[in-house]
């Protein structure tokens, strides 16, 4: 059978993955999780599978982790052609995972980081993504996840960051407003602009409700053949610079030819030496605010979704019904034990941790400057030395990826991260750019670079 140079069993692969690897739900008629023979896809249809015969029970590719990078990924490989299992300890969108919260922003607003036009275009073709899934997910009764809350920068003077946002907007084509403090007080009176002199409006921006969005995936994924594990996963035995297998826990081998690790926050605790230094985990904050009964001006579609320095967050969304949403910093590195590792710590707020978001509530928002907090959370999220994803090999496997480094902002991009990873374990994605920007060592870094 023929291999390519990362060890990867092709048989089609290259065929298929540029017409599966981009869509998301596909029609029927590719189920069947093992020894499946002979299934043809109409040329007509892209979305299904090309000529394809297993005669293995084992996976050809096992993915670790079924958080936005790895449930994405899993589920684009699997339309491409692959026979993957996506396992995890917890299961798909469990409440320690990064991608477990109930909502995560979708938008476009970066500027003054050197990812940052690269992160609008994606923000951007994410957006559409999201846009597609939902309306392509009502075929399989899926919850709708995506929703459009325009999002609203706001800032005392005009500065470099908005003028780098503005101009990296211009440049990739999103669509945006740039208004002043009447303005917004016009729009959306419940908001406080005292010393807000500026804003960037995206119209196009939006709130995805975050482990149903994961739920669904995974649901999609397992209709289209992929087996969801629940269990722990560590390197098993080796051969040279191929792993043979995951040993799992519960106590069991699971063999693939090629090994994708999208482990978000558990990065470092599961490879010490090689992540410990490499991703670094804090934790955000979040808390939702009780809006007053009965009245919608704090609730989508009446208020945008807001950022000010510091702080971000959007208003309550009707089909879960959290709350108003206000997300503030959190604890940092240092922040003792139990917040180093993602298995054991707190995930809710202290009385003490309350005060900066009621704080800021009572500033920019006063008709809930009295209002209860119904809900707290706090989560890791996962910053790269790079300060980008990373998206590459283990630097001693060839048959082992890595896929993290969401620092903060990775939910959104799910959709175009699987179909990325998909394609770059598939050996279809190769712009020289994207792969250098991506590297988990920078060249510069490596020995001799
Ligand atoms: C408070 C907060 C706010 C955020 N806001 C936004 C936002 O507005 N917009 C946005 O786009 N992003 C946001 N993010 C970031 C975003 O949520 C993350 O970038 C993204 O969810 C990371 O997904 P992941 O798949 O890398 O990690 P995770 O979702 O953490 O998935 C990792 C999975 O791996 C599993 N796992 C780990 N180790 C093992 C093992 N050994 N064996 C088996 N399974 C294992 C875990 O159980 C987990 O399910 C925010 C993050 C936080 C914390």
């Amino acid at each position: 059978m023929a291999e390519d140079g990362r060890g990867l069993n092709r048989r089609g692969f290259m065929k298929t993955a540029v017409a599966g690897a981009g869509a998301v739900l596909v029609g029927g008629g590719t189920q069947g999780t093992e020894a499946t023979t002979g299934e043809t896809a109409p040329a007509s249809d892209p979305g299904r599978r090309a000529p394809w015969v297993r005669t293995r029970q084992t996976p050809d590719i096992a993915v670790v982790g079924a958080g936005a990078f790895g449930a994405w990924t899993a589920l684009n490989l699997q339309q491409s052609g692959a026979q993957v299992t996506l396992i995890d300890q917890y299961g798909p969108g469990n409440s320690r995972a990064t991608s477990g919260g109930e909502t995560r922003g979708v938008r476009a607003g970066y500027g003054g980081r050197r990812t940052s036009l690269q992160w609008v275009r994606w923000a951007r073709q994410a957006i559409e993504m999201w846009r597609a899934w939902d309306e392509r997910g009502q075929d399989m009764l899926l919850p709708r996840v995506f929703f459009t809350t325009s999002d609203l920068i706001m800032r005392d003077e005009w500065t470099d960051f908005m003028e780098d946002v503005r101009n990296n907007w211009d440049e990739v084509g999103v669509r945006y407003e740039v208004i002043d403090a009447d303005e917004i007080r016009r729009r959306w009176p419940v908001i406080d602009v005292t010393d807000i002199t500026v804003a960037l409006w995206e119209q196009d921006a939006g709130v995805v409700r975050a482990r149903r969005a994961i739920e669904s995936v995974a649901q999609v994924f397992r209709h289209e053949g992929g087996e969801v594990k629940i269990a722990r996963a560590a390197m098993g035995p080796v051969n040279g610079r191929q792993l043979g297998a995951l040993q799992l826990d519960p106590d069991e081998a699971l063999s693939a030819g090629t090994y994708v690790f999208a482990l978000g926050p558990w990065f470092p605790k599961a490879f010490p030496e090689l992540m410990g230094e490499r991703v670094r985990i804090p934790i955000g904050h979040v808390a939702y605010f009780r809006t007053p009964p009965g009245d919608n001006s704090f609730s989508f579609p009446n208020l945008p979704s807001y950022n000010f320095p510091g702080v971000t967050g959007w208003p309550a969304l009707g089909p879960d019904n959290r709350g108003f949403r206000v997300r503030t910093g959190g604890r940092g590195r240092g922040g003792g034990e139990a917040d180093t590792d993602p298995d054991t710590s707190r995930r809710w707020l202290q009385p003490e941790e309350l005060e900066r978001p009621r704080a800021f509530v009572a500033q920019r928002f006063p008709g809930l400057a009295e209002a209860p907090i119904s809900e707290t959370r706090s989560c890791h999220y996962e910053i790269s030395a790079t300060g980008n994803f990373f998206f590459d090999h283990h630097p001693d496997f060839d048959n082992v990826w890595f896929a993290g480094g969401g620092s903060a902002e990775g939910f959104k991009f799910g959709p175009v991260i699987g179909q990325y990873m998909a394609g770059r374990v598939l050996g279809t994605e190769t712009d020289p750019e994207l792969i250098e920007a991506f590297r988990l060592i920078p060249e510069e870094e490596e020995p001799g670079g």
